[in-house]
């Protein structure tokens, strides 16, 4: 079979024709109706590739493990047409639905039926539509070094519901992939959609024929990694604003969250904001970690070690009155994680008011409080917490304006904090 016209000319994998993406879907494929207030007139998010004209959206699942599917279709290893059997896989907590997910252009870059596909889109999926769940909730036991320690320093005390003897806490975690319902997004970040569409197309390389094809597909689901949240105490409490709810909102950062890693603060402040998630779960409120695959300021971790290499070779050493100036040499800009999107997990858990927000960031807090969720009392990380060679990190931040209830170190100061050297 020819190609049509202005196809892209890449062979399909194991034939000679192209799998075409810019023709229309067939009669009868479902619309996406983005922030209806019922599932049924929203529509199924369908981002299969094994019935191409039953697709409704751009791209596909699994955020950037989507590659790694298609490296398993390219390999052998899974047959292209392959369906999810759903049977028991469905959440452990209902989620909403909530006002939020019908509010114009509050939820833009997740799904919030996402969970409850096998349900609400029973019919669809019995029809023959592979519809997928884009979020899992499910329960586990976390077990951190920090909290077993908290116990045996007295800090926190085991009540066999949140917290067991043992050091596990009780948590209830939803694993959420990235959704984006274009015109929503484009309006988050002050730009035309038509704009967003070309620019996406254009910095992945062409990636996404349809982003500029298919003005009438709305939804895309992009290659990036997606969030994960933690819930200690009743994720339906969550919604009800006179429940105290402690909550963090953590970007990756895989050296010090996983590596222990001491450049940074990043996991301190995570296993702090757990201990005070369980503190006010254990006195009757909630706690809540969402925890994004953002590493490095969102700009890879490839950037950050070669930032890491520039601030401690400058002349004048790694000092706090440099950290955002090297930031800055290396990738172009200090930060890509722009947080107009993060407070959209907050309102698929209904949330309205955040009593005790465990950040220092006013990027996150401005993000979340223009999004009209209320914030209480906003807590730091305490300065025991900080190891010394992060003190650059801590200070250079205070000096930019984030949140401290002390005094901001200024300029003298700045220049005086330095970590250590590549080889100390
Ligand atoms: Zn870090």
């Amino acid at each position: 079979m020819p190609a049509e016209p202005g196809a892209a000319a890449t062979p399909r994998f194991g034939g000679g024709h192209i799998r075409l993406t810019s023709h229309r879907g067939a009669v009868g494929t479902p619309t996406i109706r983005w922030g209806a207030p019922t599932a049924a007139e929203r529509g199924p998010v369908i981002g299969t590739t094994a019935t191409r004209a039953h697709r409704n959206v751009i791209g596909t699942h699994s955020g950037s493990y989507s590659v790694y599917r298609a490296l398993a279709v390219a390999a052998g290893a899974l047959k292209r047409e392959h369906r999810a059997d759903l049977t028991d896989t469905s959440p452990t907590d209902t989620i909403g639905p909530y006002p939020q997910w019908s509010e114009p252009a509050t939820i833009v870059s997740m799904d919030p039926w996402g969970a409850s596909v096998a349900d609400v889109f029973a019919a669809e999926l019995a029809a023959g539509l592979d519809i997928r769940p884009t979020i899992a909730i499910t329960k586990a036991h976390v077990i951190l070094p920090e909290i077993t320690d908290a116990i045996a320093k007295g800090r926190l005390v085991p009540d066999g519901r949140i917290l067991l003897a043992s050091g596990a806490a009780l948590v209830t975690k939803a694993a959420v992939e990235p959704v984006w319902w274009l015109p929503g997004v484009a309006q988050r970040f002050g730009c035309a959609e038509n704009d967003l569409r070309r620019v996406l197309f254009e910095e992945t390389g062409g990636m996404y024929p349809e982003l500029v094809t298919r003005s009438d597909l709305e939804v895309f689901l992009p290659p990036i990694g997606g969030q994960t949240v933690y819930i200690f105490g009743s994720a339906t409490d969550l919604a009800d604003p006179s429940v105290e709810l402690t909550a963090r909102v953590h970007d990756e950062c895989n050296g010090s969250d996983v590596f222990g890693s001491d450049i940074c603060t990043c996991r301190p402040y995570l296993t702090h904001a757990i201990e005070e998630c369980i503190r006010c779960a254990q006195n009757g409120g909630v706690g809540l970690v969402a925890y994004s695959r953002k590493e490095g300021r969102a700009l890879g971790e490839v950037t950050k070690f070669l930032v890491y290499n520039a601030r401690k070779r400058q002349v004048g050493g790694d000092t706090a009155d440099q950290y955002f100036a090297r930031t800055e040499c290396v990738a172009g800009v200090q930060d890509m994680r722009f947080q107009e999107l993060m407070p959209d997990v907050l309102h698929w858990f209904g949330i309205r008011k955040i009593h005790r927000l465990v950040s220092m960031s006013n990027m996150k807090y401005d993000a979340i409080t223009s999004s009209g969720i209320d914030v209480g009392q906003r807590v730091n990380i305490p300065d025991e917490l900080v190891p010394p060679d992060a003190r650059v990190e801590i200070d250079a931040k205070m000096a930019a304006g984030y949140f401290t209830p002390g005094p901001a170190p200024d300029a003298e100061q700045l220049k005086k904090v330095k970590g250590r050297g590549l080889s100390q």
